[in-house]
């Protein structure tokens, strides 16, 4: 199958939005729109078509990032699931990486709700042009303009309505386009209509502020405007465009996805506003020597793509999705994984729609789909041509902030565990698996506590696997506060080949988030060359499990100033545990800190509730960093210990009668005050039953 679609008629968009907002409503009008779901399934009954496990079907939230094909207009939309929960925002930020334009969903009640502004600011970062599509306009307290200005003050976007809606709240019936002057009902299909008498001066109102609003970007326009020239809309349109694209302004439409109403000028917008992979700059990715290079999206181009989502699915297996940046990716040919230089075989491609799959032969550039089979490959990953190697830049994942143990029932549920474990690491990269030699148990760690909720509830369902799961547990770092040095021998002399092995260190603590620097200033040949490597290893390995509390050591500069050598004594074995011993002698040397991870929580609650709310808040070593008031509802955001957050669902269901929602997620590793810390290390120490 050769290429289908023109390249500048591809669109690769997802949707943002904040839980709740009615993105899997959106979604799936989208999917129906575009003739390729046959039934509209509701959210209520859990037949959202977009949502492919079943327990996001109960939660009613949408946590990992599919990809579907659609087309509108000939025009190719794969549509890229972002994920609405916060505590997955590496998800989001992994499915930016491959889109190219965004649609911001927002509740037409509730407007700009914090996650909105988390979103949004990592679109800003990847550079996607957006269009925005206020939603839910039907329902009481619903306020188009409202939305539109608060895009304004809380996101400092530049809003242009393309449409105002016609009626409001139950009467809400249509939207009428303002560079078209038409009014579109939807009862009656989507041809337009004449604009109704008493709303004519409002078209003409925000008609005249959309154009004026292009003007300021665009001379030519401007001129026209200044001469009184009435300017085609396909010129408006057009300019439009452009500033879109240059993230100027941000088209805003509007209606009722459950009504079915508003959603053809949404996908027809997605169309004429957002970019096609011609228009976004090439593909930066670094060849075998370290230079950078680019990727151009053209069809007989050099291949790179990136596999962003590895999805375990029961019947095919793993499935890798794959956006393909340049060149064409074949079924039948090898390529290379060249983030882990494996040679690997492109078995079986396919291509999502909404309820069925399709083969097939290739993936052109510019274009999404999965591949099946593909041994070693995880998210993240390039693939490319086998003879023009280059490594596209990776996506960013934070580490993870929180760990519960799991203690399989039987023999045959160990074994389902593991493969269990194995699968979904390979889907979530913020999901890491380790294995505790001391207590032989299996732990797993994740970004939250709904994050490790959420597999263990798969790990159950989908992989049957029947485990006790320990209390969830904070993953704490220790570091150091003041430069220290230390010196130690390591002196061993037991009959035969005795050991021998000297070194000075200086520690320094560096800024968070800079991990573990290691710097070699022996002068002079005071220790020889070769023994340097297991110095450095031996501090790596001490780092691991920190002398304060057996927590990871983080954010340490170590420099190896001094030291001593044996002709025949000294061995790589010795100055490895030399370098081990003299690394922890010198973390408790200074007083080390404990570091703890600290949550950016956001709580909207009726305003009665704000009270309590807040003082529970600070109970929990809060700060509460700003209050507002809007529609009714107060929103209160701070930072609290993760430490201190452990059950916040039930806790607040109990404060405000199920009335308040809460987002939460990993903000930064901050000190633990000495008192708690002191306490948490004294646990550490005692010894397990
Ligand atoms: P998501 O969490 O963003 O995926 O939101 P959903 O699509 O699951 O929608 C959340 C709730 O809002 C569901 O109960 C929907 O039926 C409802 N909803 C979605 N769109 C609309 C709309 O346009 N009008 C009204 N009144 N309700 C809507």
């Amino acid at each position: 199958m050769a290429r289908t679609v023109p390249l500048e008629r591809v669109r690769n968009i997802g949707i943002m939005a904040h839980i709740d907002a009615g993105k899997t409503t959106c979604t799936e009008r989208i999917l129906f729109y575009t003739g390729r779901t046959h039934r509209l399934g509701e959210v209520h009954d859990g037949k959202a078509t977009m949502d492919w496990m079943e327990q996001e079907r109960e939660r009613g939230i949408t946590i990992t990032a599919a990809a579907t094909t659609c087309s509108w207009r000939d025009h190719r939309i794969n549509v890229i699931d972002t994920p609405g929960h916060v505590d997955f925002t590496a998800e989001v930020e992994r499915s930016l990486r491959v889109l190219d334009g965004a649609i911001g969903l927002f509740c037409g009640v509730g407007g700009v709700q914090p996650q909105s502004e988390t979103v949004w600011r990592q679109a800003e970062k990847y550079s996607v042009p957006v269009i925005a599509f206020v939603n839910k306009l039907d329902r009481p307290g619903a306020d188009f303009f409202a939305v539109v200005e608060e895009m304004e003050e809380s996101l400092a976007a530049n809003p242009a309505p393309m449409v105002i809606p016609i009626g409001r709240e139950e009467e809400f019936i249509g939207v009428a386009d303002l560079l078209e002057r038409r009014a579109f009902y939807y009862d009656t299909g989507e041809k337009g209509a004449e604009v109704p008498a008493d709303m004519a001066a409002a078209v003409e109102h925000w008609r005249k502020h959309l154009v004026e609003k292009l003007g300021e970007m665009d001379e030519q326009i401007l001129e026209r405007y200044c001469n009184g020239e009435d300017i085609p809309v396909a010129d408006l349109r057009a300019a439009v465009r452009k500033a879109t694209l240059a993230r100027k302004i941000v088209p805003v439409y509007g209606g009722a996805a459950f009504k079915n109403k508003g959603i053809q000028k949404l996908l027809d917008a997605v169309v004429d506003y957002l970019p096609s992979p011609v228009d976004l700059p090439p593909t930066i990715g670094t060849c075998r020597d370290g230079k950078e290079i680019e990727r151009h999206p053209r069809d007989d181009g050099r291949m790179a793509a990136l596999a962003f989502k590895v999805v375990a699915d029961k019947h095919m297996g793993k499935l890798i999705y794959v956006r393909v940046y340049s060149g064409t990716m074949k079924a039948g040919t090898y390529v290379l994984n060249s983030t882990v230089d494996k040679r690997q075989r492109i078995a079986r491609l396919i291509q999502m729609h909404a309820n069925h799959q399709e083969m097939i032969d290739e993936i052109p550039c510019g274009d999404i789909g999965a591949v099946v089979g593909l041994g070693d490959t995880r998210t993240g990953d390039t693939l490319c041509d086998e003879d023009h190697p280059i490594v596209l830049e990776a996506i960013e994942f934070p580490a993870p902030v929180i760990s519960v143990s799991i203690t399989p029932e039987t023999r045959a549920d160990q074994e389902r565990l593991a493969k269990a474990l194995f699968a979904m690491s390979e889907e979530d990269p913020t999901f890491i698996v380790t294995h505790s030699s001391e207590t032989r148990e299996t732990v797993i760690s994740g970004m939250g506590e709904l994050h490790l909720e959420i597999i263990v509830d798969r790990m159950r369902r989908e992989f049957g696997v029947q485990a006790r799961v320990g209390v969830p547990q904070v993953a704490y770092r220790e570091t150091i506060t003041h430069e220290v040095e230390i010196e130690h021998k390591h002196v061993k002399q037991t009959g035969g080949r005795g050991q021998y092995a000297h070194v000075v260190l200086r520690l320094e603590p560096l800024g968070p988030g800079e991990g573990f620097e290691f710097v070699d200033k022996i002068y002079g040949g005071a220790i020889p060359t070769n023994f340097i490597p297991s110095i450095e290893r031996g501090i790596a390995e001490a780092m691991q499990k920190g002398p304060y509390a057996g927590f990871p050591v983080v954010d340490v500069r170590a420099t190896l100033v001094d030291g001593s050598f044996h002709d025949v004594d000294s061995s790589d074995f010795a100055f490895r545990t030399c370098a081990a011993t003299a690394f922890r002698h010198g973390v408790l040397k200074d007083s080390p800190q404990l570091l703890e991870p600290v949550m950016s929580v956001s709580v909207v609650t009726p305003p009665e509730y704000s009270g309590s709310v807040n003082g529970d808040l600070c109970s929990r070593r809060g700060r509460i960093m700003g209050m507002e008031s809007r529609a009714g509802v107060q929103e209160i955001q701070g930072f609290a210990p993760l430490a201190e957050m452990f059950g916040y669902a039930t806790i607040l269901r109990t404060l405000t009668q199920g009335r308040a929602s809460f987002t939460m997620h990993f903000e930064r590793y901050e000190a633990v005050p000495v008192a708690i810390a002191e306490k948490i290390v004294e646990e550490r120490r005692k010894p397990k039953e």
